[in-house]
């Protein structure tokens, strides 16, 4: 999937390319075996301090990630991509989140207005280029978000499929390090997580939204039959936003 141009790449970490990859090699050795909250906490506190992120959707599944990093570092900066297209109920959920976890750094990221302007400016673009509309409401806000981190958490799961399906805890991006805590996490772990928190649902989960996005690119799913992300770009040759793809 190509959703970059190469004058849009920039990397951003204080590493090489090659330290990068030495530095998740050592910590896949020491840290490889843990998950969830014993995982978030040496990285938070230890291995990159000041120099970690996460980036959080707030969407079905969000409030675990955000919970445990809550219980860890309620400082923590969280970026989310406010695309400009994403439905009210997120924003709301968001506020709702941020309130009741105690959140106190949340960054939110929306696209350039000059390339908005430039190149969507009838907020179509998703239909025409889809990978192209990601870039710019998402990928582009992101790789300036993430200016300054060595690291960041990300909320992904294997069960979700896909290319997620082989998904490590510990990853390269170019110069930056990808912890994915819930890697290994199945959807009774994420139940658990709610219910041991009393944490609030995303509103349209009831609406049979599995994996909620931007508005016009998610749809309703039958959780009986379909995976998780099924909803997420239905018809489409395409399964991931590019965020993943930083380098
Ligand atoms: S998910 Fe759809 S609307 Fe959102 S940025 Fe990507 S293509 Fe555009």
């Amino acid at each position: 999937m190509r959703v970059m141009r190469e004058d849009d790449i920039v990397t951003g970490g204080s590493m090489t390319v090659d330290e990068t990859t030495e530095r998740a090699r050592k910590l896949l050795d020491r840290y490889g075996h843990l998950q969830g909250i014993s995982l978030i906490e040496p990285m938070v506190h230890e291995e990159f301090a000041g120099k970690i992120t996460m980036t959080s959707s707030f969407g079905t599944e969000a409030a675990a990630l955000l919970a445990l990093v809550a219980e860890v570092d309620p400082n923590l900066p969280v970026i989310f991509l406010d695309t400009r297209k994403l439905f009210g109920e997120t924003h709301r959920y968001r506020e709702q989140l941020v309130d009741q976890l105690g959140l106190t750094n949340i960054r939110i990221m929306r696209p350039d207005e000059e390339k908005l302007k430039a190149e969507d400016p009838e907020g179509m673009l998703f239909a025409k280029d889809g990978n192209r509309c990601c870039f710019i409401r998402k990928v582009e806000p992101l790789q300036r978000a993430l200016q300054g981190y060595d690291a960041w958490l990300t909320g992904r799961k294997r069960f979700h499929g896909g290319e997620r399906g082989a998904l490590p805890v510990i990853e390269t991006a170019g110069t930056r390090i990808k912890i994915n805590p819930l890697a290994g996490y199945n959807r009774q772990d994420i139940e658990d997580i709610f219910e041991n928190r009393a944490l609030p649902r995303h509103p349209l989960e009831a609406e049979g939204y599995m994996s909620i996005g931007c508005m016009p690119c998610t749809d309703r799913v039958d959780p009986t039959v379909s995976d998780v992300r099924a909803g997420r770009w239905a018809g489409q040759d395409k399964t991931e936003c590019g965020i993943h793809y930083i380098i």
